[in-house]
């Protein structure tokens, strides 16, 4: 038992991760070796926990270079990255900024995590990768997507096998496309597109928070808000989140039940709709 993580089997080969901030990873074997997709926050060693899960060579693979998806490449070292998104994982990689993201996810929570827990930050050695690229475990492929959007550098990676795709915060009921270092929407319309060709090839998506896999059609709902988004006439529903002011696609009660019952939604700026 770990205080710090918690595992479960999704399939016979997939483990996912359950980190303290609500963030999750997925550990892959296969014959050969282990892909790590994303590296939860750093906040104990998620290094350990994976090697008392598998004892095959692990390769961390992250899916955006966001804080509480790249804690991990802190303790590896390296980690396969999208060389968009290198700087996101140093600038938001201060170790206050990583305790204090866990902490304001575990309000009331029995266990509190220590500053001490926190690992530090260190330089990794990022290795480029891109649209297209492939991952041979050994007997398991898994399929490497460009879907800038949330991210210049998100991608996404497909198991044709499982007919699963892990998309980290790459489209999710609550899509922020208005951070730093986030498309406009005309991209992230641009992205879903190129997400659709591989629409056969796949029924679910597990994300980076929430821990339950999400039919395939919130791509086909993703890309309409963005439609209705560039025509301007989706609900520009006011919302703070994380701090931030934001307008979102549609409007939503407090668990991101939307009123049309979309699975998607997307958080924007005026001012990023279209690209200059
Ligand atoms: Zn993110």
């Amino acid at each position: 038992m770990s205080k710090f993580f918690t595992a479960t089997k999704i399939f016979d080969n997939v483990t996912q991760i359950l980190g303290l901030g609500g963030e999750q990873c997925y550990l892959i074997e296969g014959g050969e070796k282990a892909l790590l997709i994303d590296g939860l926050t750093g906040i104990g060693s998620l290094k350990a926990f994976v090697r008392e899960l598998t004892d095959l060579p692990v390769e961390l693979v992250l899916t955006h270079g966001h804080v509480d998806h790249a804690g991990a490449a802190f303790e590896y070292g390296a980690c396969w990255v999208h060389p968009a998104d290198i700087g996101q994982i140093y600038n938001g990689g201060d170790p206050d900024r990583r305790y204090n993201f866990v902490l304001g996810n575990r309000r009331g929570a029995a266990f509190q995590p220590k500053k001490d827990d926190v690992i530090p930050l260190c330089n990794v050695r990022t290795k480029p990768v891109y649209d297209g690229h492939v991952f041979d475990l050994g007997g398991v492929q898994i399929e490497t997507i460009a879907v800038p959007g949330h991210t210049e550098g998100t991608l996404v990676f497909l198991d044709r096998a499982r007919r699963v795709i892990y998309s980290g915060d790459a489209c999710n009921p609550n899509t922020l496309l208005a951070l730093d270092g986030s498309t406009t929407i005309e991209t992230y319309k641009q992205s879903l597109l190129h997400f659709m060709e591989f629409f056969d090839a796949f029924d679910v998506l597990y994300g980076g928070h929430g821990p339950h896999a999400v039919p395939k059609r919130i791509i086909e709902e993703a890309i309409e808000l963005c439609d209705e988004i560039m025509a301007g006439t989706d609900d520009q529903y006011p919302m703070e989140f994380i701090g931030r002011p934001f307008l979102y696609a549609r409007g939503f009660t407090g668990d991101f039940k939307t009123r049309d019952g979309r699975l998607a939604n997307i958080a924007y700026k005026k001012e990023t709709i279209f690209n200059k």
